[in-house]
């Protein structure tokens, strides 16, 4: 039973060394327990949170604690009436092979799921986190133009195509030129510009002629810069995540633009509100669930896993993943079925 645990906590960029994989017995069930084998484990960027013991929305993992993590498994063994062996459920069991549930929080998915990993995705939380933040924060109209970025990302790439799907005009931000055209060619979004190029602001600016009235927030940092000068009169910001700050230890150098930031807000009367999905959503999941599975059976969602095979591995996809070498989803297989 192999488990990966924080050895330490990173300062800036998490490196190999903040982890520690161990080698531990298979753990024995008692009456009315369940014995977890992990197949996929997600890998999100709120991982980074809970590395850090700065104040958060939820407790950070214990140095010498497994990793915390969304994981699909399947019942080894099970003392516990309502779950089979066999059975493939939705867990939060971490970055290990094996673990011992009582069945609370376990959601079933069936003895033979199509696509047992969307449930980490986009059936998932990065799926129904783009659903809610886009349509109850962001209340999108025919016509208006959304900005997202890390736009082939698990969450980013449903924004825009649920914006696609409410008759938006879709302006993707990624990082390079494989991603961009991806955005663009599979996904469908209108337009998709290289946060990597020179002149992003101005490529942003032509892209988006008839100004933002929808910037979904996953990154901050220099996107937002470009964004702000562009954003409508009743503009509204679902404000998800802030990705590009993750490592930061400190505020950024230069001139404090707080008040022409509050100034923009003012004057053209725009909506900012930051949300966490399941503290706030959790009763909308059904909603989500039902169109989310409509439109993936109709073909107008697409869906891209970066599958990665090991669980020794996740520490390294992880570090990735925070510096954009995903390419989709990123999920870990940590078994075979
Ligand atoms: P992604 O699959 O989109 O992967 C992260 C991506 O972020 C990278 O691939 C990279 O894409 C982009 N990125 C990383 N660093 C930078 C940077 N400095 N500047 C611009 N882009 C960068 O991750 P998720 O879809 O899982 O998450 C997206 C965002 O949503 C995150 O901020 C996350 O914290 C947030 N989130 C919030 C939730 C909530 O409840 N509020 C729930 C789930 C997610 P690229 O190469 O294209 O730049």
């Amino acid at each position: 039973n192999r488990k990966i645990v924080l050895a330490s906590r990173p300062v800036g960029a998490p490196t190999a060394d903040n982890f520690r994989l161990e080698q531990t017995v298979i753990p024995t069930i008692a009456a009315g327990e369940i014995l977890l084998r992990s197949v996929y484990l997600s890998l999100d960027p709120y991982m980074r949170g809970r590395m850090s013991d700065a104040k958060s929305y939820a407790d950070p993992v214990a140095v010498g604690e497994v990793m915390v993590g969304g994981t699909v498994c399947q019942i080894e063994q099970s003392n516990h009436a309502d779950f089979a062996q066999g059975e493939w459920v939705l867990s939060y069991s971490g970055w290990q092979d094996y673990a011992v549930s009582n069945g609370d929080g376990l959601i079933k998915l069936g003895m033979q799921p199509t696509h047992p990993s969307y449930a980490l995705g986009v059936m998932g939380m990065p799926g129904f986190t783009a659903y809610m933040g886009l349509l109850d924060i962001g209340q999108p109209k025919p016509g208006d133009t959304i900005v997202v970025a890390a736009a082939t990302g698990a969450v980013g790439s449903m924004v825009g195509q649920i914006g696609k799907i409410k008759g938006c005009r879709v302006v993707g931000v990624a990082g390079g030129e494989e991603k961009c055209r991806y955005a663009k060619d599979v996904l469908g979004f209108d337009d998709c510009i290289d946060h990597k190029a020179d002149d992003f602001a101005v490529q942003l600016a032509a892209a988006c002629d008839k100004g933002i009235d929808i910037y979904y927030e996953n990154v901050g940092g220099k996107v937002f810069d470009a964004v702000l000068p562009l954003l409508n009169t009743g503009a509204r910001i679902p404000l998800c995540g802030l990705i590009s700050q993750y490592n930061a230890t400190e505020l950024p150098q230069g001139p404090d633009r707080m008040s022409m930031l509050m100034g923009t807000l003012l004057i053209k009367r725009i909506k900012m509100q930051g949300f966490i999905i399941f503290d706030d959503y959790a009763d909308r999941y059904d909603e989500f669930a039902t169109d989310m599975s409509q439109w993936l059976a109709e073909g107008k969602i697409h869906y891209r896993e970066d599958l990665v095979q090991g669980l020794e591995n996740a520490p390294q996809a992880f570090i990735g993943l925070l510096d954009g070498k995903n390419f989709g989803k990123l999920v870990i297989q940590t078994n075979q079925a």
